[in-house]
């Protein structure tokens, strides 16, 4: 694509890439050689540049640091079977990052920067692409007050990085997970819609308890007397009940995922029912009892899908059936994955080539 916005570029004197061994990656271990940074002082977007990754300098009194004005987004970059780069779904990330920047009060980048400082940040570091696989670059666009004043207040100033690295795909075994009702990640009327970093500090201690007692991961409800479920840690949640697929609506406690949303398309592509309705926990709990549930499964970017082997309801390991190959989960992760990789005809127009 043509570039329109003079977006600088200073590039690093040498690469780590040498030094990356691409068989055996690690969720999160490397960065990519480059980021984009842009700030947002006097009421204006000031010049976007592209520089060496480096460490940041902060003034103690960086709002963000106290008051929580961050926001990010995680996205996925794809080598294609003929050899080009694929950012996955852009607009939808780009449209949700807006919403969670409106949520904390932050100012929004334009689209022509934020698109542009992708692109143009993805093609300096195309080396990083994994070329193999379910591999791919994971994108981390993220802002944050960036004003250094204490008191209480929202900021007037904000900075806009976009880094990335290569990640694995990772592997998809079955977990645990603790339905939990005392503890909640989000609530009505607050931020759980939004990409916003108080969300998941919120999440650390009860995941962390869950973890104790032998699960991997929370399956987040509304907390209340007759609870529903919300979310499965920091993915959507989907079920399989009585041959449909099923999940929770969104709403302003359940982020709109973008696996979510595609999943639900391509399972419509197959020809099966989806239902996005609210599913309690005793509903769930019935589902067990009269075996109509067959399968469970986050949804998310990191991970795409993983699939959930137990449940525990108040105390009771409920277990979900054995996955095999005919699993809708399964039939999911590979059609999203025929998709981004240009194997199979990307009829939503998902893709955003470079
Ligand atoms: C990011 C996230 C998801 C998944 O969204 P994707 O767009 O599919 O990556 C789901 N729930 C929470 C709480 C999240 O932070």
């Amino acid at each position: 694509m043509e570039l329109l916005t003079g977006i600088t570029v200073r590039r690093s004197n040498y690469s780590k890439l040498p030094a990356v061994d691409f068989s055996s990656l690690e969720f999160g271990q490397h960065v990519s050689d480059h980021m984009l940074v842009a700030d947002y002082a006097h009421g204006e977007w000031q010049q976007a540049q592209i520089v060496p990754f480096a460490n940041l300098s902060l003034s103690p009194a960086t709002l963000a640091l106290h008051y929580g004005q961050t926001v990010f987004e995680g996205m996925k970059a794809f080598c294609t079977r003929d050899g080009r780069i694929n950012i996955f779904r852009l607009e939808r990330h780009y449209d949700r990052f807006v919403r969670s920047l409106d949520r904390m009060c932050m100012a929004v980048p334009p689209k022509d920067l934020f698109t542009e400082g992708l692109v143009k940040l993805v093609q300096i570091d195309k080396g990083w692409v994994p070329r193999k696989g379910g591999a791919s670059l994971y994108l981390r666009p993220f802002m944050y007050a960036s004003e250094a004043k204490f008191g209480v207040k929202v900021s007037d100033q904000y900075r806009l990085i976009i880094f990335s690295g290569p990640v694995p795909e990772l592997y998809a075994e079955p977990i645990k997970v603790k339905v939990e009702t005392n503890y909640t990640r989000a609530s009505k009327g607050g931020t759980g819609f939004a990409k916003c970093g108080g969300n998941y500090g919120g999440a650390f201690y009860p995941t962390q308890e869950a973890r104790k007692q032998g699960y991997d991961q929370v399956l987040w409800t509304t907390g209340d007397d007759n609870p529903f479920i919300e979310e499965s840690g920091t993915m959507n949640v989907m079920f399989v009940i009585n041959g449909k697929l099923v999940t929770p609506p969104v709403s302003d406690s359940i982020l709109d995922g973008v696996t979510r949303d595609s999943l639900l398309t391509l399972a419509g592509d197959l020809g099966y029912p989806t239902e996005e309705r609210r599913i309690s926990v005793a509903e769930l709990e019935l589902a067990f009892h009269d075996n109509s549930i067959t399968e469970a499964f986050g949804a998310g970017t990191a991970a795409v899908v993983a699939p959930i082997k137990t449940i525990c309801i108040n105390n009771t390991d409920h277990q979900l059936p054995k996955y095999s190959h005919e699993s809708l989960w399964r039939k999911l992760k590979h059609k999203l994955e025929q998709i981004r990789t240009g194997t199979e005809q990307d009829v939503h127009e998902w893709n955003f080539m470079i």
